[in-house]
């Protein structure tokens, strides 16, 4: 098990009460109201946080702070705008820092982990093998369209992940450039995955990882460098800045190589008419080349800002107070005997504070409708954007087509999707 792993189940606090507990970052919309059908109104109880977190009060304060400043980045010789590029080319060193990146390594800002793995996708070098376990969120399951997939079936353990990879790699062609593509905790199950492993593994086949850290980075810290992955993937609203920006961060030389992902200004260094009437461009080889266009500064220093936050406050106290929040979520699932969680690695896996479970009697949109109208709880239903995954762990079939988040099964019909509780360092 890689030591991030370990340290999930290591540091669990007592109670609330246990000082090793901490107490919850202030994030905004602790003190929203919420009608309920029932009549009255109740404060609102956020447990999507897998889905979107609410934004750090820190986060929105710093925002708030910097907004009269708030100018055009790279693109103007005025004082705001220069104050504006410094703040965006600082928070790119902010985030670096947070992953623990290598000397040389790139930090390209994007929208979201979707579109971090869509602009790796087409970043990949022609002829590029990809590995990937069918059990990933959509995200990372779905970008590799003009590469050779191999998709790896569910494994039930993390060591039976690896193996699996193991001889799926070993079958390859070692010349040829590969990648794999792994979640560092899942957005159904919440369970960690073993990724320095895995990581090992693919470098030992002479491939490279990617790791899609969307619901790990909120929940651990992430180390480039210890964890061995050649990128990392994540979502600013998922980490508390909910501003629209996300990262890919790793090795510049795929980077470097490729076509931007997107054309256009900031992107290019050097554009000139050719005397054939066509244009010559000549492309920025820093992390600029894939982030044409004006940047969002906004969502980037949020990001920024997240990340600084989570490091003051310190991780130790955060897995502690998430894993003992964790274990009385659990602890009350069980008393339910109509209840089941979901699991791929069984219940002892180490795990973040994302928990699906299914209510036997139940469709699980009209449950998580119900926690919704009468108890002002925020959860959500449905497959999750893992839609082989959640199938595979409702015993249903994993070819099936559906909707994500939709409802499926009639009242009184047994669901065919599931309901998910979801927390952090602001529960
Ligand atoms: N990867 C995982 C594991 C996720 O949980 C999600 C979102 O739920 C994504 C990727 C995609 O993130 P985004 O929607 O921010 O692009």
């Amino acid at each position: 098990m890689s030591a991030h792993t370990s340290a999930a189940t290591a540091t669990a606090c007592a109670d609330s009460a246990d000082p090793a507990c901490g107490a919850p970052l202030p994030v905004l919309g602790r003190d929203v109201t919420v009608p309920l059908v029932t009549g009255g109104e109740v404060t609102y109880a956020a447990l999507d946080y897998a889905a979107s977190a609410p934004a750090l009060q820190r986060v929105w304060d710093d925002v708030a702070a910097y907004a009269p400043y708030y100018g055009s980045v790279h693109r103007g010789a005025g004082y705001l705008s220069q104050l504006s590029t410094d703040l965006f080319e600082n928070s790119r060193k902010a985030v670096a820092e947070f992953l623990d990146c290598r000397e040389g390594d790139q930090v390209v800002f994007t929208r979201s982990t979707t579109d971090s793995l869509n602009l790796l996708a087409q970043a990949v070098p022609a002829g590029c093998e990809v590995f990937v376990f069918e059990t990933e969120h959509h995200a990372s399951l779905l970008p590799w369209r003009d590469a050779r997939v191999t998709y790896l079936n569910a494994p039930r353990t993390p060591d039976e992940a690896v193996a699996t990879l193991e001889r799926a790699l070993a079958d390859r062609d070692p010349y040829g450039p590969a990648l794999v593509c792994v979640t560092g905790a899942s957005n159904v199950t919440g369970e960690l995955w073993p990724v320095r492993e895995l990581a090992a593994a693919a470098h030992a086949h002479g491939a490279r990882i990617v790791l899609d850290a969307a619901q790990l980075a909120p929940h651990h810290p992430v180390s480039v460098r210890d964890l061995d992955v050649d990128w990392v993937a994540f979502s600013g609203h998922k980490l508390y800045a909910p501003f629209g920006s996300g990262v890919l961060a790793g090795r510049a030389d795929w980077l470097t190589e490729a076509e931007p992902y997107l054309a256009g200004g900031g992107a290019s260094r050097k554009v000139a008419r050719r005397a054939d009437g066509g244009v010559d461009v000549e492309w920025h080889e820093s992390a600029a080349r894939h982030e044409a266009g004006s940047p969002n500064v906004i969502g980037v220093y949020s990001i920024a800002s997240a990340c600084k936050a989570l490091t003051e406050a310190g991780f130790d106290s955060l897995v502690a107070r998430e894993q003992h929040l964790i274990r009385k979520v659990r602890e009350g699932l069980a008393a339910v005997p109509e209840v089941k969680v979901l699991s791929l690695f069984g219940d002892d896996a180490p795990r973040v504070g994302v928990i699906s479970f299914v209510v036997e009697g139940w469709n699980s949109s009209h449950f998580a409708a119900a926690l919704s109208a009468e108890y002002g709880i925020g959860v959500r239903d449905g497959l999750f954007c893992a839609h082989p995954l959640v199938r595979t762990l409702l015993g249903s079939d994993p070819q099936q087509q559906g909707e994500c988040g939709a409802p499926e099964a009639a009242p009184g019909e047994k669901s065919l999707n599931a309901i998910r509780v979801s927390f952090g360092a602001g529960t």
